[in-house]
């Protein structure tokens, strides 16, 4: 299946990694490959990638496995790497790997001699269905994080489910987390698919992008429409913060902040009463929250240190029904 972008196409089907040699190979011309892959993946992965594109001369680099690579210091490394082997002006990078390591290489080849161009082959469940699609590449900062980046269009988006089977099942889950975000804020039929435990097929992950497509089409550089998709991510964020990052992995920190933003959904008389349980329950069932529940009272500290809730007020999502996702004001006293 080929979904259209602004101006490239995301390829998503079982095995499609396999035609990766003859994707390139029509609109490049050099021999010279730059792949850029982490620890892990290039363990699982590096002989099955050396035979896929047997054509090209590849240049690998490697980097750490995780989100402590998304620095200042790895992409200079990453650069440094890429230049000792001879990187040029319109030689083409691969990303290869999971959100990390797509945001980082995706933000080499935005910058380095001002753009080169790139494919992004991502690797995990979340950055197939979230951090591939939409452009946003980036780094993070001793400030916070993706506090550096930019858009960047890539030639081409390889999405093959093939790799999802050597995921363990946590971070298999973060990927779940935002699929059910997905059907939660625009398709009711992909939240439902979650209802019991299967693996996800090439539909499911289909849907999922889906929803992401069709919101940055409409607002490419995240002004107004790709809000929706920030569905449990106020308080998932002041979730992941309050934890310094370590007990809660993304989608586990977001699946509370959903059950929060249901939570203020009603009381604002917004969501009907009885998404809550179902909601808690399908989460709970994908191995994304366990009790106690995080409330917003747990968070009030957090919150007020944060930027967004000193203002007066601040755009809030929340759901007026499965599948439906509003925009909404709060005032940060209403909290
Ligand atoms: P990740 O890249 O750290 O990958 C998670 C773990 O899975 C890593 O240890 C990795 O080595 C391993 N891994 C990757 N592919 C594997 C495979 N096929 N089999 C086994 N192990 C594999 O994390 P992630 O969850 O993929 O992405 C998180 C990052 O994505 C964050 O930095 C986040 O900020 C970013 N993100 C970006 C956007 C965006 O729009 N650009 C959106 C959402 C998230
Ligand atoms: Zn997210």
């Amino acid at each position: 299946m080929k979904l259209k972008m602004s101006d490239y196409e995301i390829i998503v089907e079982k095995n499609s990694i396999r035609g990766l040699s003859k994707h390139i190979k029509s609109f490049y011309t050099y021999d010279d490959l730059f792949i850029v892959t982490d620890e892990n993946v290039d363990e699982l992965y590096h002989d099955f990638i050396k035979s896929v594109l047997n054509e090209f001369h590849l240049h690998i680099v490697v980097i750490k496995a995780g989100e402590q690579s998304k620095t200042i210091a790895t992409y200079l490394d990453v650069i440094s790497q890429l230049m000792d082997k001879g990187i040029k002006r319109n030689h083409l990078i691969l990303a290869l790997g999971g959100g990390v390591v797509g945001d980082l290489t995706g933000f080499v080849a935005a910058t380095l001699y001002r753009g080169l161009p790139y494919i992004q082959i991502p690797t995990t469940l979340l950055s197939q269905v979230d951090s591939s699609i939409g452009s946003k590449v980036g780094i993070d900062l001793p400030k916070g994080k993706n506090l550096v980046g930019a858009f960047y269009h890539p030639k081409l988006v390889i999405i093959d489910p093939v790799f999802l089977d050597t995921l363990s099942k946590r971070e298999y889950n973060q990927g779940v987390a935002e699929m059910i975000k997905a059907g939660l804020i625009a398709n009711k039929e992909l939240f439902n698919f979650f209802k019991d435990t299967k693996r996800v097929t090439t539909k499911e992950i289909l849907m999922a992008i889906e929803v992401k497509r069709t919101v940055v089409l409409k607002d490419p550089f995240d002004q107004k429409e790709r809000m929706l998709l920030n569905f449990g991510h106020t308080f998932g964020h002041a979730i992941e913060k309050k934890f310094k990052y370590q007990t809660y992995k993304h989608g586990e920190a977001i699946s509370y902040g959903m059950l929060i933003a249901l939570e203020i959904g009603i009381k604002k008389g917004l969501t009907p009463k009885h998404l809550y349980e179902s909601i808690r329950h399908t989460l709970e069932m994908n191995g994304l929250i366990k009790k106690p529940y995080f409330k917003i009272e747990d968070l009030k500290e957090d919150i007020k240190t944060d930027k967004k809730f000193t203002a007066e007020a601040f755009h809030f999502i929340c759901l007026s029904d499965i599948g439906q996702g509003v925009v909404t004001q709060i005032k940060v006293g209403e909290l």
